[in-house]
């Protein structure tokens, strides 16, 4: 069974940086399971996944506008250092979750000065190409359920 719409797949990945480093990988770990063709893994990488089948490997690399987008800079955002606990020991780099207007977004800090903390909403892979090494595991049928509310059921995926 190929990859499709209506189709469940689950994978193996490692996801490196251009010069390499590893980000993220479910080696170790239970291979992801997702739907395809409703976007719920990004949207190079479930380009490259139409057609495959179980056995298959290959490496992809997505452009960052098929991947987390590319880096906006409107989303970098000056605000008072007062904003933060006193006690708050600010970093470039740090992460933590601020409400969005969506709900809650992670945002990343970027710069710290005396009076105010820049932060960016951008994704923390926004502007990266991904490097992807995949392995198909398995490839089934969707349920008609799982078609209906758009992710995977059963191990890995939603239980409800
Ligand atoms: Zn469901």
């Amino acid at each position: 069974m190929q990859i499709a719409e209506r189709t469940v797949a689950s994978f193996h990945y490692t996801l490196t940086s251009p010069e390499g480093q590893v980000i993220d990988s479910s080696r170790g770990r239970e291979p992801l399971p997702y739907l395809h063709g409703v976007g719920q893994i990004v949207p190079g990488l479930e380009k490259a996944m139409a057609g495959r089948v179980v056995g298959d490997s290959f490496q992809v690399v997505v452009p960052a506008s098929e991947g987390y987008g590319e880096h906006n800079p409107e989303m970098l955002q000056a605000v008072p250092r007062s904003a933060f606990p006193a006690d708050a020991e600010l970093a470039p780099g740090m992460q933590f979750e601020a409400q969005g207007p969506m709900g809650p977004i992670t945002v990343v800090v970027a710069a710290v000065e005396a009076d105010t903390v820049t932060i960016d909403a951008n994704h923390p892979l926004a502007g990266m190409p991904l490097h992807f090494d995949i392995e198909i595991v398995e490839v089934r049928e969707a349920s008609v359920e799982e078609v209906l509310h758009g992710h995977v059921h059963g191990p890995g995926g939603h239980h409800h």
